[in-house]
């Protein structure tokens, strides 16, 4: 398979969400990690994004809440180019209204292969790596064979 490259720059847009029983994680870990994450663009559904507001006091781009939408909006702008990594702490204890939104969120950060981190440890070494401080190539499959495909018509039914 053919791919093409996506810079990556220096300051990174990062897309912060956490389900309610993860929010305390998360809140830790952007607090333990807030020097690193200040230089970069940070996103977040709606209540994730009120409350790392409140308790970083860093300037966050609020969406929708997750289950109002929220997930799908930052789905959406990876889609765009316009998310470029995901820390998302979802609940693997709890279903949630919103599952088959975060079952497309994840699924679009696998298409765009956007760099994603599901709990704490994988965020600690996500963050801390020595690429996030320079600029990366992420390669993402030319998907224009995909486009191109050959659509069968009603004959071939
Ligand atoms: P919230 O959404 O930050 O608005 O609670 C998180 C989610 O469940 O996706």
């Amino acid at each position: 398979m053919a791919y093409r490259k996506i810079a990556m720059e220096h300051d990174k847009r990062i897309a912060l969400v956490a389900h309610d029983n993860k929010k305390h994680d998360l809140v830790e870990w952007a607090k333990y990690n807030h020097v690193l994450l200040e230089h970069h663009t940070i996103f977040a559904t709606g209540t994730t994004g009120e409350i790392l507001e409140r308790e970083l006091g860093f300037t966050v781009h609020k969406l929708q809440s997750g289950p109002l939408g929220g997930d799908q909006q930052v789905g959406a702008r990876i889609a765009d180019g316009e998310i470029d990594f995901l820390i998302f702490f979802w609940d693997p204890l709890e279903p949630q209204p919103h599952d088959p939104d975060v079952k497309a969120l994840l699924r679009m950060a696998i298409v765009w292969n956007i760099p994603i981190a599901c709990n704490r440890a994988s965020a600690d070494f996500m963050i801390s790596s020595p690429l996030m401080d320079g600029d990366y190539d992420r390669l993402v499959p030319d998907y224009d064979g995909y486009r191109s495909r050959r659509i069968p018509g009603p004959e071939s039914g």
